[in-house]
């Protein structure tokens, strides 16, 4: 395991799913870690669970995204790592889908990012020192699904902004790279019903669903000293999901 001793680690939508699987693992790794979402009672329940901190944040205030990260210079002094993982992924098929699904999916996926990203990078310019790592998705650059045009189109402009904002960092000791799940075993899923999982396993080659810890420890690497010469880049981790070029026999 990477050693994030020491380090000030803050994750959006770090109160479930992945993000909570990506604060148990930085925190292990040592972080001094920070979880935020938008529902507080959920988010100080998780972080007295994980032994960390929570801030309330809704990732599409811009003005909250700038606060949030002054209190944490506040509180800590400096900003090391950012996981910038809040996401939505509602269903609409494409001949229904309204102007105000895109946006919201827009809205808190990527402008979310762009949001929160930027405030971070404020503070990791005068440190000249940071770890950015986005939580995209197979799902837009790779893979597509049905009733997820708007999403795929969020999650692939995520690796967009990802890799110009790395660009733009490169000479400054800050690295922003991206995770890309597949299938994860998360609360965001049980919208799709109890058999949803056992019906998924099927198109994995690994035959199971990952787990918000195999996202953590993808992140972690990045997220670590050890991987100060990458940047721009995506880890895919998804149980092999994306591989198949036919229905195995
Ligand atoms: P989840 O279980 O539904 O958790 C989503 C998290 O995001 C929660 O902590 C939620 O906290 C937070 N959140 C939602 N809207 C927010 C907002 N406006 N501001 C701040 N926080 C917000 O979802 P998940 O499956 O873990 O997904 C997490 C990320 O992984 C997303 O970006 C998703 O696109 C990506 N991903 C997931 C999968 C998968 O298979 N699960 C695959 C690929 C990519 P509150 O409820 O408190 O707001």
């Amino acid at each position: 395991m990477f050693n994030l001793a020491g380090k000030i680690a803050f994750i959006s939508g770090g109160t479930k799913g992945i993000g909570k699987g990506i604060a148990r693992v930085l925190k292990q790794a040592g972080a001094i870690t920070i979880i935020a979402g938008t529902d507080t009672v959920r988010g100080e329940a998780i972080a007295k669970e994980l032994a960390v901190d929570f801030i309330p944040l809704d990732v599409t205030d811009q003005t909250a995204c700038k606060n949030v990260i002054d209190k944490i210079i506040e509180k800590y002094g400096r900003l090391d790592i950012l996981c910038s993982n809040a996401g939505i992924f509602p269903q609409h098929y494409l001949k229904d889908m309204t102007a105000e699904d895109w946006d919201l999916v827009h809205t808190v996926n990527l402008k979310g990012t762009f949001f929160l990203v930027q405030a971070a990078l404020n503070v990791m310019e005068k440190q000249r020192y940071g770890r950015v790592v986005i939580t995209s998705s197979i799902t837009g650059e790779i893979t597509g699904i049905s009733g997820y045009s708007h999403y795929g189109a969020s999650k692939a402009g995520q690796l967009g902004f990802m890799r110009s904002a790395a660009l733009e960092y490169a000479g400054q000791g800050i690295t922003i790279n991206a995770v890309m799940p597949g299938m994860i075993m998360t609360e965001g899923l049980t919208a799709f019903g109890d058999e949803f999982p056992n019906h998924m396993k099927d198109a994995i080659p690994m035959q199971t669903l990952g787990m918000p810890e195999d996202i953590g420890y993808a992140a972690c690497f990045l997220a670590s000293d050890e991987a100060k010469y990458i940047t721009g880049q995506t880890i895919v981790v998804d149980g092999g999901q994306v591989l198949p070029e036919m229905q195995e026999a």
